[in-house]
């Protein structure tokens, strides 16, 4: 916020603390850049010998029982194939399913890459683990499975069995390759599908198996936060004792298990913690419980907020599920309160979610309109959203201060940046921790811990002997390569007139058609939070996205139909997606607070606040905005999209065979 030019009316009381707080935001956020950004991790996306990389590997497939199902031929062709195992996957599937479009065995496959269904609900299994979202809007398709979530905050496990419960009420397992990836994809003009080149893996000791099979539609469905990644420090490699990724718990080591972590092997142990986040979070207050002493490295402070854990009960469960359509009403009414959209029922969710009014900044609001990209719009907007932001900082902060008892810990603990820069918490027992005599807040003034050695890790200039290290460090950017769907998933992927996807993206920047295909890649339609409308709520962000992609294919494939075909190809056009391009670039500017954030996956470790060097590099950064107006609106616009009929921006080829 710029001070007042000469002769302006003095600044009022709360001027002067929104000031005096951003500057203080820019000083943490500034003192948290670092000029490796990014490349200050290790990611473990391809789990290889080194003791760093084999932290990234499948601890929960069930190779035996794996490797005795029927195998997926090579060359088999498949009408549809989806790639990835979690909600999305499945949502997508079921919906394809309904909408008559699988028929046969033949219809779809499923390639995941791990030993189940889940996705991150399969990899992440720490104790405490939950979604910090109401099970009643985040648990999908209950309506379908008529399953009543026991919490309002569901537990991992119970997370985990809904997935399962997905795949056997519609028969999905029989359809899926497990611990398989697709590593290149290259579309056949002349034959109108795609080849993919898939590498299954058997085992331990055992040789992968490479497939290649075809398919008309290729669905990736990749999720947000897959791969996980460690701090690139000196040492870690060398460090002796147990050591695991909070993505790979290893209840080996701690002992216990998901359902019941009483982690007894931890039992007069020293065991060090790194990271902060949300995963630390859940998991630290278990932790602590066991240890004989817990060492909590932070480099930066998460925000807490009241989580107010509850069992359903059936009072309260006949009026939630009072009625058909009940889900998607309540997951509409839980967009609509983060985002500030008006909804005729009162607030349903009524969480601390909806009391922060500050996540506008990211989520995006129908409130204020498009922002034109001058100065003094931005500042305007800026300071409106750090108003919102004050009563959300002030709750953390006091909430801190009434629940720690060491001024020192607590101080320590409080975070200082806006509450759209890191997901905030919600929980009751990590707070209270810190009044425990064996647990110690190391914290590092944003430096993170400097390296490792065998036995003890550094951190704020001392040595901190540790007998199990565990690293609760995070995941990938979903930023990497500007979002690029092609490199977040790792796959080669080629369209028509061999244009590599991962080029077109890297010299135009995002270029979709809603956010969800791209021209010159026909019959690829993608679930990515670029360009699109992306809410707190995955799983109702991807069943948008889905809806959209399965009337596309239901309205192409009628077309073929009719026209004597025998299938169809949908391509966007350039114009339709360089139409789009432009309606998201006038988007961008509502974005702008993300950019003086602290260092996160949310701006690539500070370098989406980074000044953009020339006007080719800002206009990509541009295109990389979603739908400011927030997810209701970016459903609304979709459904008037679809109501038109005109599949306006596709052109649609009939193919006979
Ligand atoms: P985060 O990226 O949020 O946290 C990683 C932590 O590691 C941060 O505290 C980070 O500090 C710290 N860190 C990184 N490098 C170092 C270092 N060198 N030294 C010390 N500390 C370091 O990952 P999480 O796994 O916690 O959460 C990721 C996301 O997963 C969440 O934001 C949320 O979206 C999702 N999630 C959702 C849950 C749910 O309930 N639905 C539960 C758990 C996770 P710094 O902040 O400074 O980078």
């Amino acid at each position: 916020m710029a001070a007042p030019p000469n002769g302006a009316q003095a600044p009022s009381e709360e001027d002067l603390k929104l000031y005096a707080l951003q500057q203080k935001y820019t000083e943490e956020a500034t003192k948290r850049l670092r000029p490796e950004l990014d490349g200050q991790f290790v990611d473990l996306k391809n789990a290889g010998e080194s003791r760093v990389q084999k932290l990234g590997r499948d601890l929960w497939a069930d190779h035996a029982a794996l490797n005795a199902r029927e195998l997926i031929k090579d060359g088999s062709r498949y009408k549809f194939v989806i790639l990835g195992g979690g909600f999305g996957a499945q949502i997508l599937a079921v919906r394809l399913i309904e909408a008559g479009l699988i028929k046969t065995r033949e219809d779809l496959l499923i390639v995941e890459a791990g030993g189940g269904f889940g996705g991150t609900w399969y990899w992440n299994r720490y104790p405490g683990l939950h979604c910090d979202v109401e099970s009643y809007v985040y648990l999908p398709l209950l309506e379908e499975t008529g399953y009543v979530p026991k919490w309002k905050y569901s537990p991992g496990y119970e997370i985990l069995e809904h997935a399962q419960r997905i795949a056997k009420k519609w028969d999905l397992d029989e359809k899926a390759l497990f611990r398989s990836k697709i590593t290149a994809a290259t579309w056949d003009d002349e034959k109108s599908l795609w080849n993919l080149d898939v590498a299954e893996s058997r085992g331990p000791g055992e040789e992968p198996r490479h497939l290649k099979i075809q398919c008309e539609y290729f669905l990736p469905a990749f999720g947000i936060l897959a791969t996980p990644q460690v701090p690139r420090v000196e040492g870690l490699d060398k460090f002796v004792g147990p050591m695991f990724h909070t993505a790979r718990w290893d209840y080996s080591v701690t002992g216990g298990s998901q359902e019941d972590p009483q982690l007894t092997g931890l039992e007069g142990k020293r065991v060090g913690i790194v990271g902060t986040g949300a995963t630390a979070v859940q998991s630290i207050p278990h932790l602590a419980k066991y240890a004989k002493e817990l060492y909590v490295f932070q480099r930066t402070p998460s925000a807490i907020y009241e989580r107010n854990q509850r069992p359903t009960t059936d009072e309260e469960w006949s009026k939630i599920a009072s009625h058909p359509s009940w889900q998607l009403e309540r997951q509409s009414n839980f967009a609509s309160y983060t985002t500030g959209a008006p909804h005729p029922l009162p607030d349903l969710v009524n969480d601390e979610w909806t009391h922060l009014p500050g996540l506008r900044a990211q989520l995006g609001s129908p409130l204020y309109g498009l922002i034109p990209p001058t100065p003094e719009a931005i500042t305007a907007h800026i300071t409106r959203l750090l108003k919102l932001n004050i009563p959300c900082h002030e709750r953390a902060h006091a909430r801190i201060t009434s629940i720690v008892s060491s001024p020192e810990t607590a101080a320590a603990l409080k975070p200082y940046y806006p509450v759209w820069c890191k997901r905030p918490c919600y929980n009751d027992e990590y707070l209270p921790t810190f009044n425990l005599r064996n647990v110690h807040l190391v914290d590092t003034n944003g430096e993170g811990i400097s390296s490792a050695s065998e036995t003890s890790i550094f951190a704020a200039g001392k040595e901190f002997p540790v007998d199990v290290l565990i690293l609760s460090t995070g995941f990938r950017t979903p930023l990497e390569g500007d979002g690029c769907p092609a490199i977040k998933m790792n796959v080669s992927i080629t369209g028509r007139d061999n244009l590599s996807f991962t080029d077109k993206w890297t010299k135009q920047g995002a270029t979709t058609l809603h956010g969800i295909a791209t021209s010159s890649f026909p019959n690829l339609f993608f679930q990515n939070a670029i360009q699109n409308g992306s809410g707190a709520n995955w799983v109702y962000s991807a069943s948008i996205w889905i809806e959209q992609m399965v009337s596309i294919i239901s309205a192409a494939e009628k077309q073929a139909a009719e026209k004597g075909g025998k299938r169809a190809v949908a391509e966007v056009t350039v114009a339709g997606e360089e139409g789009w391009a432009g309606v998201m670039m006038q988007h961008a500017a509502y974005f702008a607070g993300v950019g003086g954030c602290t260092p996160g996956y949310g701006n690539a470790s500070g370098a989406f606040g980074q000044i953009p060097k020339d006007q080719a590099e800002m206009m990509k950064k541009a295109r990389l905005a979603v739908w400011s107006f927030g997810l209701e609106s970016y459903r609304e616009m979709l459904e008037g999209w679809r109501k038109e009929g005109k599949l306006e921006g596709y052109e649609v080829r009939v193919v006979e065979a």
